[in-house]
């Protein structure tokens, strides 16, 4: 073993084989929590086996560095994963979309031979607003007339986005903080900003619903220059929600922790980390792990979670109190066929009402037909808690007064209350609220000594979407290959010796 506690060791211990991804569930090294020897378990240690994490220990493995990933739930793929439906087909539970310009997921994708088809956007779609159903073609916001909006608010729609828009071409995406009037734009809410922009109840309702369905957060919550920065690094003309998935989007995390095999252990939420001079100790509810370096690729929040010792500066601690996860119920509902498109519609849908946005995620045959349904914001929150029963009823009353009866009787109805999911704590990603980035944006990605972070909300780009988890673990991945290029032994490192 060489001087630095780069460790060699394989990892060790009974392996019991996880029946329902095939990643091994392996004993912890040391099951005393906080005392006695900690034996060697891996050069760099990833906490969270979501895409990030999966992503980072793929590409540390891959260059031949021992690691081992730590999860907290029984399955991988944290906000990514996939339920079967009739017909022997999948829908996507979390994420499901990629576009044209998210590269490294495609890269990914490609490698694990998964396949991609077109959105289905023949048709229509539908506008709900004002207790008022309407079609539109092309996409949202509407930019022709519709019968229960005056002529004047749908040009104001047009004249509010290119605002929002300008104002985000203002911006040093990289570190919003630093952007001209940074403190102005940071120091409002979405809402208050639209308050003074547009007295158009339509105009705001649509850039709200952008905010909503685009972060899962409350735009009165969400600060304007977060939302900006948003927009800046996952632009809606890059057309994000572009292509679906054959098998859907979560089999890609089953499919890299069969590679990973039995670097993954489940069910080992990690609670504390130690560092001291020569490395670092990582305690779960089974065990203690010892590493070099880790990589925590978790929500701020649940990294926040994590008892540190020593503690971390002050401006990570309270940036982690700072980003508190969206809030987005997201359903699913089964029909044997996709019978909306018969209809000339195409399954998409922008409201008002409770379900904010819906999706034809059917295959293309349309059989199954799958509508997947999003319940955003403070309706998702005042539904939460109340029995699935009630959900359903209402998801199922919105689908059939946006595209008909038949929506009343799925064959399969599926949901996933996302903040009521503990290792999540919401969806679709943290939402920052007014201050947060002009306060704390320069200790968001900044390491902590051994301590690297990843995680979608780590991107410089794409953040909250695949793409940014996969850029964000991939980047910690390689910082820790530079940084311990000169430690890690050359033979692990897979370079000539
Ligand atoms: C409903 C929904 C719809 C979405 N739609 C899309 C979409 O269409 N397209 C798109 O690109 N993106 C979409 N997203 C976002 C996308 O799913 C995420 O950006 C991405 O999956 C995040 O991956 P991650 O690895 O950063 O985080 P996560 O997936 O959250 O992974 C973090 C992992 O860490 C684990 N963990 C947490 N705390 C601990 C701990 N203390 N110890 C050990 N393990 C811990 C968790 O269990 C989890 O497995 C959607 C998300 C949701 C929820």
């Amino acid at each position: 073993m060489s001087e630095h506690p780069v460790l060699s060791a394989p990892i060790t211990g009974g392996a019991a084989m996880n029946g329902r991804r095939g990643t091994a569930y392996i004993e912890p090294v040391s099951s005393s929590a906080s005392t006695g020897d900690v034996e060697p378990s891996a050069d760099v240690i990833v906490v969270g086996a979501g895409l990030s994490g999966l992503c980072a220990a793929r590409e540390l493995v891959r260059n031949g560095v021992d690691t081992l990933v730590l999860e907290a739930r029984n399955r991988v793929g944290g906000r990514m994963v996939r339920q079967p439906v009739i017909g022997g087909g999948w829908v996507d539970l979390g994420g499901q979309w990629i576009g044209p310009t998210h590269s490294n997921i495609l890269a990914l994708a490609d490698s694990l031979h998964i396949n991609r088809f077109d959105s289905y956007q023949a048709g229509r779609s539908v506008i709900g607003y004002s207790n008022t159903v309407s079609t539109i073609t092309g996409c949202f916001p509407p930019a022709e007339p519709l019968p229960s909006i005056p002529t004047g608010d749908i040009a104001e729609v047009s004249r509010i986005w290119g605002e929002f828009r300008q104002l985000a071409a203002t911006l040093d995406v990289q570190q919003p903080w630093l952007t001209p009037r940074a403190s102005t734009l940071d120091s409002q809410t979405v809402t208050s900003w639209l308050d003074n922009a547009t007295s158009s109840k339509f105009a705001r309702f649509c850039i709200r619903h952008w905010v909503l369905n685009q972060e899962g957060g409350d735009p009165s919550a969400v600060s304007l220059l977060f939302a900006l920065t948003c927009y800046a690094k996952a632009p809606e003309e890059d057309l994000p929600e572009h292509w679906l998935f054959e098998g859907a989007a979560g089999q890609i995390p089953e499919r890299i922790a069969r590679e990973l095999g039995n670097r993954i252990l489940l069910q080992q939420p990690v609670h504390r980390i130690e560092q001291d001079d020569p490395g670092v100790t990582l305690i779960t509810n089974g065990g203690q792990y010892r590493t070099s370096y880790v990589i925590v690729a978790t929500p701020p929040h649940l990294a926040g979670a994590i008892d540190y010792d020593p503690p971390l500066p002050a401006d990570r601690t309270q940036f982690t109190q700072r980003a508190p996860m969206g809030s987005t119920v997201k359903c699913a509902a089964i029909y044997q066929r996709a019978w909306w498109r018969a209809r000339d519609l195409n399954g998409s849908s922008m409201s008002d009402r409770t379900v904010l946005a819906t999706a034809d995620s059917s295959p293309p045959s349309g059989e199954p037909g799958i509508l997947t349904a999003f319940i955003t914001g403070p309706p998702a929150i005042s539904l939460a808690n109340k029995p699935e029963n009630l959900r359903k009823d209402t998801v199922l009353a919105d689908l059939a007064a946006y595209f008909g009866d038949e929506a009343l009787d799925p064959v399969q109805y599926i949901e996933t209350n996302w903040p009521g999911e503990k290792w999540t704590g919401g969806a679709y990603n943290a939402v920052l609220a007014p201050s947060t980035l002009t306060t704390y944006g320069p200790s968001m990605t900044r390491p902590v000594g051994r301590i690297y972070w990843a995680g979608t909300e780590m991107a410089q780009q794409w953040t909250g979407y695949f793409e940014g988890a996969v850029q964000a673990g991939q980047f910690a991945a390689r910082t820790i290959l530079r940084t311990s290029g000169s430690t890690l032994p050359c033979d692990q490192r897979g370079c000539e010796t």
